[in-house]
């Protein structure tokens, strides 16, 4: 694609990927490392930022749902992937012949996912998952014991070997908070006690990007890092992603479609949020909430153009925006970048969740379909 000629596009630079990987393995030297891919790589496109991954040594890749890790492998993707999103009825019996992880917080899935593993011939790889505190998926340390036993059983019997033990943090991107050590507990008895009653597990793991980052004692065997894999900061008060030795693996970018002058007083965009306050040129930007910009940013998400880092002039609509060049000058077809690495003077998906008073996972990863992903 002739990107320049492009309304708007994301740039991605698998570079990025790769540096990231190399740097979050660094971060737990002695864990190995899962890619997380889920949500097509958080916007970035899951089969390339896959293969980046894998090249940059990431040794498992992990999803959400197990759609997703079947297309990793329709693509040719091969290594351990554990997919942990299942409903009643999923594609199970594919995903044991794929060889795909599949979690288990359970009993009603591990009762289909045994019959998966007897319509296939195979052995199911599982891993069981413990609601150590965040109080989503994962089993309650009240029914751990149950879920234990009958997977044990399962596995004596063969339909399914038990790859490896697992939890989630529902606050390690808030450094300090006390959830953190009692979920470590948790997971640690949780843990002991699967392994007492014959659990050898693979891999055990509960650290997501910000725990790579700042906690190490929560590396155990493997790290499952997102967001950082695409050099996007967990929480701003964990630093940005130069501090936290990453590089922004997306730039959003779009041509400016129309420049024209506007006299004072002239309103901007649906419901007149913005009024010029003098003779200016505004730019049109075309990209809007159906790419993926934010309308909860309007009048405040910030966009390169014309040299500098303007704001939003009024409201975000479908297909585009407006900005105020506010004596800058910008001619149609001129680059505006509306996020990518703060290191190059650019906004950054940091500066857009906080106009939109949201998070960075939320921008990039609802960057839309029709948005060419352009592959660096
Ligand atoms: N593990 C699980 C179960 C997840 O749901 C996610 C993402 O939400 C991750 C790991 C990766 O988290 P992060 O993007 O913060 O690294």
């Amino acid at each position: 694609m002739n990107e320049t000629a492009a309304r708007v596009y994301a740039e991605i630079d698998l570079d990025a990927v790769r540096a990231n990987v190399r740097a979050l393995r660094e971060r737990a030297p002695r864990s190995a490392l899962m890619a997380v891919v889920k949500a097509d790589a958080y916007g970035h496109g899951a089969v390339a930022c896959a293969k980046a991954a894998q090249e940059a040594g990431a040794s498992w890749l992990g999803t959400a749902t197990p759609e997703e890790a079947l297309a990793l492998r329709a693509a040719g993707l091969e290594g351990p992937v554990l997919c942990w999103l299942w409903t009643p009825g999923g594609p199970w019996r594919e995903a044991v012949e794929a060889g795909i992880d599949v979690s288990v917080s359970a009993l009603w899935a591990l009762e289909e996912v045994r019959e998966a593993a007897r319509a296939a011939g195979m052995t199911a790889r599982i891993q069981l998952k413990a609601d150590t505190g965040l109080g989503r998926n994962g089993c309650q340390p009240a029914d751990w014991e149950a879920l234990v036993t009958a997977a044990v059983a399962a596995q004596s019997e063969g339909t399914v070997r038990v790859t490896g033990v697992w939890s989630h943090f529902a606050c390690a991107d808030e450094p300090g908070h006390p959830s953190v050590p009692l979920q470590l507990t948790a997971f640690r008895d949780m843990l002991a006690y699967a392994e007492k009653e014959g659990v050898e597990p693979e891999v055990r793991h509960i650290a997501n990007s910000p725990a790579t980052l700042t906690l190490p004692e929560s590396h155990f065997d493997l790290v499952r890092c997102g967001i950082a894999v695409y050099g996007v900061s967990p929480a701003p008060e964990l630093g940005t992603p130069a501090q936290l030795g990453l590089r922004p693996a997306m730039a959003l970018k779009a041509s400016v479609a129309l420049v024209k002058s506007v006299p004072p007083g002239h309103g901007v965009s649906y419901g007149h949020h913005y009024v010029t306050e003098r003779e200016t040129s505004l730019a049109l930007i075309p990209a809007g909430y159906a790419d993926g910009v934010p309308r909860h940013a309007s009048g405040r998400g910030p966009v390169l153009v014309g040299g500098r880092i303007h704001t939003v002039a009024g409201r975000v609509a479908m297909d585009q925006f407006v900005v105020d060049l506010d004596g800058d000058e910008a001619r149609v077809g001129d680059e505006a970048v509306l996020f990518g690495d703060a290191e190059r003077g650019e906004p950054t998906a940091e500066d857009w969740a906080q106009a939109a008073h949201t998070i960075a996972y939320e921008i990039v990863t609802r960057i839309g379909g029709r948005v060419p992903r352009v592959y660096l």
